[in-house]
C-alpha cells in the first residue's frame, strides 16, 4: 500500500478518505462530499496525493468550490502535493448517496432520491415520501427547484412544501 511522509506523519490512503469524509457538499452541507458519492479514488503516486470526483452534474457551478475544499482539507494534514481529478465519466449517479447520507438528506428536510439502480423511468413511478411526516401523499408542484439537482413537492398531509434531491 503506498503512503505518504509529511515531516514526522505518514498517511495512508485510509486516513485521506477520512479526512475528505469530513469535507461538506458546498450545496448540501449536512453531508461529505464522499458520502454523496462525490468523491470516486483516491490514490498516492509518487508523492502526490491524486483525488478524483465526479460532479453531481456536469457544468456543476460548485466545481471549483469543492476542488478547492479538497485541496484545503489536505493542506490542513501538511499534504502539499495534491491533484484533483474530475472525471464525468461515467457520470454520477444518485444511486452512490451512501444510505447514512440518505438519512441525513431526510432529516434536513430534502426528500433523499430513490435508489433506481440504472433505470431512471422508474424515479417517475416512485412515490415521494415527505420528510416531515413520511405521508407519500405528496404532489410535485416544480420539477426545477432552486438547482437542477433538485424538485419542490407538496404534502398534502402536513401542508409542507418540501425539496426532493432529484434521482440522477
Ligand atoms: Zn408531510
Amino acid at each position: 500500500m503506498p503512503t505518504i511522509d509529511v515531516s514526522r506523519f505518514t498517511f495512508h490512503v485510509s486516513d485521506i478518505w477520512r479526512a475528505l469524509d469530513a469535507v461538506m457538499d458546498p450545496e448540501i452541507p449536512v453531508v461529505s462530499m464522499v458520502e454523496m458519492g462525490i468523491v470516486r479514488d483516491v490514490k498516492i503516486e509518487n508523492d502526490v496525493v491524486i483525488v478524483t470526483m465526479t460532479p453531481t452534474f456536469a457544468g456543476c457551478p460548485a466545481l471549483d468550490v469543492m476542488r478547492n475544499a479538497i485541496v484545503e482539507k489536505l493542506r490542513e494534514l501538511g499534504i502539499e502535493n495534491v491533484a484533483v481529478k474530475t472525471v464525468l465519466s461515467p457520470p454520477w449517479t444518485s444511486d452512490w448517496i451512501s444510505e447514512p447520507a440518505r438519512a441525513k438528506l431526510k432529516a434536513f428536510g430534502l426528500a433523499p432520491p430513490p435508489l433506481h439502480g440504472g433505470n431512471i423511468a422508474l424515479y417517475f413511478d416512485a412515490l415521494v415520501a415527505c420528510p416531515y411526516c413520511n405521508s407519500t401523499n405528496t404532489r410535485v408542484t416544480n420539477t426545477f427547484g432552486p438547482t437542477l439537482c433538485r424538485a419542490i413537492y407538496f404534502c398534502r398531509d402536513c401542508h409542507q412544501p418540501f425539496e426532493q434531491f432529484k434521482a440522477l
